[in-house]
């Protein structure tokens, strides 16, 4: 009896807890948590894409208010500048700043470039899809992502080995796995892979490196800022035509970092 009993108000105690999880205050909880975890999942979600939603009006403004007006025409150059994320190519910190008409600074006393200098300069080249091109201090790697939209056959040489480590992590990260990097002084080029249809050099040397001029291919071009390391220096355009003779042109004045040895 007193076992019958037991086993009675157990099973009554079992269909209370039973009706008590199941008692409609519990559910509608439940109903409530799930609409506020959706709810801040989309808010969340809202956020996220308000960021990219504005990063993509600052970089379409940057290219119709910055380079387009500035007399940059070369589509594949606005279009390549309107699909790289510059602000990936900042500190967090910085990324607000990312599609102002300045350089900015990336660490180790260096800089990524204006965006109009790196239009103008990607313009310059007259870049064609299959081209092969070398570009003289990775930096970023933002300036190879851009050449990279253009043509897959990328190479880029950086000499401080941890800006050069962590652009070649970024550009992998972001999707530009053809790009080729390598840590080392520009000075010498790239040997194994010249000759190159353009050659850009993103620092400021006192004079062209010859081993840069072989290995430009005849016809090919390159843009380098040569002059005072610490004053202004000049952008010039170097042709090499089909005979190999090279025609020089000052495009405009400019201030980059020091090209180093
Ligand atoms: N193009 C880069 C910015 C370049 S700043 C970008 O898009 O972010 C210039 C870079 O040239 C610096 O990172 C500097 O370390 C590198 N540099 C300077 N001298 C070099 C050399 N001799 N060889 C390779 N890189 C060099």
């Amino acid at each position: 009896m007193t076992k019958n009993n037991s086993s009675l108000s157990a099973k009554a105690s079992a269909r209370a807890n039973s009706a008590k999880q199941n008692s409609p205050g519990k559910v509608w909880l439940s109903l409530n948590l799930i609409v506020l975890a959706l709810f801040s999942l989309s808010l969340s979600n809202l956020v996220t894409l308000f960021a990219l939603d504005n990063f993509k009006r600052q970089r379409e403004n940057m290219v119709s208010e910055q380079i387009e007006k500035r007399g940059i025409k070369e589509k594949s150059v606005l279009q390549a500048l309107r699909n790289v994320p510059r602000h990936l190519f900042v500190s967090e910190e910085l990324q607000s700043l990312a599609y102002a008409d300045r350089p900015l600074p990336i660490g180790y006393g260096q800089t990524i470039s204006q965006p109009y200098i790196v239009a103008l300069m990607t313009e310059l080249l007259n870049l064609k899809q299959g081209n092969k091109v070398l570009e003289i201090g990775s930096g970023s790697g933002y300036q190879a992502a851009i050449l990279s939209e253009i043509t897959q056959e990328v190479y880029t040489i950086e000499i401080i080995e941890e800006l050069g480590e962590s652009a070649k992590k970024r550009l992998k990260d972001l999707g530009y796995q053809s790009i080729r990097c390598r840590i080392g002084d520009g000075y010498y080029g790239w040997e194994e892979y010249a000759p190159f249809d353009g050659i850009m050099v993103t620092a400021a040397a006192t004079h062209i490196p010859p081993s840069l001029i072989r290995q430009l291919k005849k016809g090919g071009k390159m843009c380098i800022p040569v002059g005072d390391p610490f004053l202004t220096q000049n952008l010039i355009l170097i042709e090499k035509d089909q005979e190999g003779n090279l025609k020089t042109k000052n495009i405009l004045p400019v201030r980059f970092v020091p090209f180093v040895r």
